[in-house]
């Protein structure tokens, strides 16, 4: 059963999580302009129950299942550690939009792995 406050509680962290794959999103889009496009897909998703998946790309938008990443928020300040993991399910996904048939194969790698240089590199700086 929910009481008020245990809702305000989900609540609360769902909201922290919305704002680290906000930062992410801010990120990836800064490091690389021309996925723009595709990270207007990007929508927040609730698998309330289920974190057997992070995310997923189906052909259209790619949903981040909020939900999965509930156990990893241990503070209530997120670390950078987050934003990172939301800089990899979120690429990861992204190189499956910009290649759609090569699943985990090496060009989908090759494809993720340009994407994450190209986030580092902007951290750096
Ligand atoms: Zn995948």
């Amino acid at each position: 059963m929910f009481t008020k406050s245990n809702l305000t509680y989900i609540d609360g962290r769902t909201s922290i999580l919305r704002g680290v794959l906000d930062k992410a999103c801010t990120i990836i889009q800064k490091s690389i302009p021309s996925l723009n496009v595709f990270l207007e897909e990007v929508y927040v998703g609730y698998d309330g129950g289920n974190d057997s998946y992070e995310a997923f790309h189906d052909g259209e938008r790619i949903v981040i299942n909020i939900y999965a990443f509930l156990p990893k928020l241990v503070k209530k300040n997120p670390s950078q550690t987050m934003v990172h993991d939301f800089v990899t399910v979120v690429t990861h996904e992204l190189a499956h939009a910009l290649m759609p048939n090569a699943g985990h194969g090496p060009g989908w790698r090759a494809c993720h792995m340009n994407m994450i240089m190209q986030v580092m590199r902007t951290l750096e700086n």
